[in-house]
């Protein structure tokens, strides 16, 4: 086939529930391409000789070489191709925001429509996993060094399966009772299957990761205490940014309004929506407003109307233009019935003499001039308040860095925000301690977490086996 005719091809749509079933159910929303769609869509692609879609992978990915591989139908071959720089290729496949990455740089996309990217790399990890194909590999002559990874999300799982390989031993501490991070506590089961995240952890268990679950590093335990007490020669800190942020409005602490973070893990980590045959309750409320334009306040929306609420608002205090969300979440709660209240702010919760809620006052608000950020600084219009009729109000406005582990390292240097000062291979201003993901970045995305583990996981790799002296990295990140 010449490249004219592959660009003939039209992008190929992945089958889905349909959106009144969903909007009721927990399952999977997207469906995943058959064997015989993905070598189709794998057929769009022209095989450029200067990828741009790979500039547009934060951990670049060799996507030429993998959809050539589907398009010969070399599925699992695909997979490893995929691995090779990205560990997560089956969650990333699911949840990267690909239209500003490297389906953003897609040269199919000047014209048309991109190759499907995402879709592609979900279907080959799929594959694998399905058929049971996933191999442990060999792993390096054991070298008697042990790491300490405190958090298992996305970087912590990257960088201890990283270094099983290179034969260090790790052991993951986790302050819940369950691995995975945000893939577990926060992303919805109808967006990330929590199957596949069990599957990635089984993966790092078989490699011979050791898992200290229910232990809060800070309270149970210290950093100091890992070196000192459990003999650990390295640190890896990747504790994510779990703290919610709040609108500190009148009546935010009313019954029937909720953190994002608490809703989320309530549903999705402790399984409310099975309740009652799960313990953990969870207010049902009948008309819902989520605050915020964001991944977590659509995974919020949506999960209120799974809930089996009347009608959800997303509340937001831009414009659809500037939301933060991927294409794909948005276009979903759309399609689900969610009513976007844009350009409008909240003032104030409104209670009954019971103490729960029964309105949010709402202002709305005008696009002025640009901000630090870039984007038109919402500025209110005077005197347009009216008030929502709701139930519950969820806050979905974002996350701040917790402080429970690091304040109880206090040569570890911070950031205004509490974020983690590291160098560019992830070392800290504590010897033998490295960190990556949200608890560096602030709150970011699964790939830069996982991307930012990589290169720590080499980082301590090297100095593990003694081919690098921290005393001659001057540390600065001013
Ligand atoms: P986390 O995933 O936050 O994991 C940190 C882990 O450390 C947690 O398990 C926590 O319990 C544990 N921990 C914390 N403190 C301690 C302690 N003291 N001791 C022991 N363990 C501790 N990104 C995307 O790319 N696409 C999306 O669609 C997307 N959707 C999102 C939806 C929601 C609801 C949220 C909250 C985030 C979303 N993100 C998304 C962002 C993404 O999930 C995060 O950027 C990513 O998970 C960060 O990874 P991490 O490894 O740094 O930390
Ligand atoms: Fe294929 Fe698009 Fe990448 Fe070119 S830019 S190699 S067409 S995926």
């Amino acid at each position: 086939m010449d490249i004219k005719e592959r660009m003939k091809i039209e992008r190929h749509a992945m089958p889905e529930q349909p959106p009144a079933v969903r909007a009721r159910n927990f399952e999977e929303v997207p469906l995943g391409y058959s064997d015989e769609t993905a070598i189709m869509e794998a057929q769009r692609c022209i095989q450029c000789k200067k990828p741009f879609c790979m500039e547009g992978c934060p951990v670049s990915v060799k996507i030429p070489e993998f959809i050539k591989l589907i398009r010969e139908g070399e599925f699992v071959a695909a997979a490893r191709k995929i691995k090779e720089t990205n560990a997560l290729p089956a969650v990333c496949g699911r949840v990267c925001p690909q239209e500003a990455q490297c389906e953003g740089k897609c040269i199919l996309g000047k014209k048309g429509e991109p190759v499907a990217i995402g879709r592609l790399e979900r279907f080959c990890a799929d594959y694998e996993r399905n058929h049971e194909l996933i191999t442990i590999p060999l792993k390096e002559t054991t070298t008697n060094r042990k790491v300490a990874v405190i958090g298992s999300g996305p970087a912590g799982l990257t960088v201890a399966g990283d270094l099983l390989l290179k034969g260090h031993d790790v052991t993951i501490y986790e302050a819940l009772h369950k691995p995975g991070g945000v893939l577990v506590y926060g992303i919805p089961e109808f967006r990330l299957p929590k199957s596949i995240v069990d599957s990635e952890v089984n993966y790092l268990c078989q490699l011979g990761a050791r898992l200290e679950l229910n232990t809060v590093v800070g309270t149970a335990i210290s950093v100091d205490d890992l070196f000192n007490v459990y003999g650990f020669h390295a640190v890896f800190i990747a504790v994510g940014a779990g703290l919610p942020k709040f609108l500190n409005i009148e009546g935010e602490n009313l019954c029937g309004v909720y953190s994002a973070n608490e809703y989320l893990t309530r549903v999705n980590l402790m399984k409310a929506y099975k309740n009652p045959t799960f313990d953990t309750p969870v207010f049902r409320g009948r008309r819902v407003a989520v605050v915020g334009g964001g991944n977590v306040a659509m995974d919020c929306l949506r999960t209120a109307m799974r809930l089996g609420a009347e009608k959800v608002f997303c509340v937001y205090r831009r414009a659809m233009e500037q939301m933060p969300a991927r294409a794909e979440e948005i276009h979903h709660a759309k399609e689900e019935g969610i009513e976007f209240h844009l350009l409008r702010n909240p003032t104030r919760v409104l209670g009954d003499e019971r103490g729960w809620v029964r309105g949010m006052e709402v202002v709305k608000m005008e696009l002025g001039e640009p901000d630090d950020s870039g984007r038109r600084r919402p500025v209110e219009v005077e005197g347009s308040q009216y008030v929502l009729d709701v139930d519950t109000v969820i806050v979905g406005i974002g996350s701040d860095a917790n402080p429970l582990l690091t304040s109880t390292m206090p040569d570890l240097k911070l950031n205004r925000w509490g974020n983690i000062k590291t160098d560019y291979e992830g070392r800290t201003s504590v010897k033998g301690v490295w960190a990556a993901g949200d608890i560096v970045t602030g709150a970011a995305t699964v790939i830069l977490a996982a991307g930012a583990g990589k290169i720590c996981a080499q980082s301590i790799h090297e100095y593990l086996n003694g081919n690098d002296d921290w005393n001659v990295h001057s540390f600065s990140t001013e």
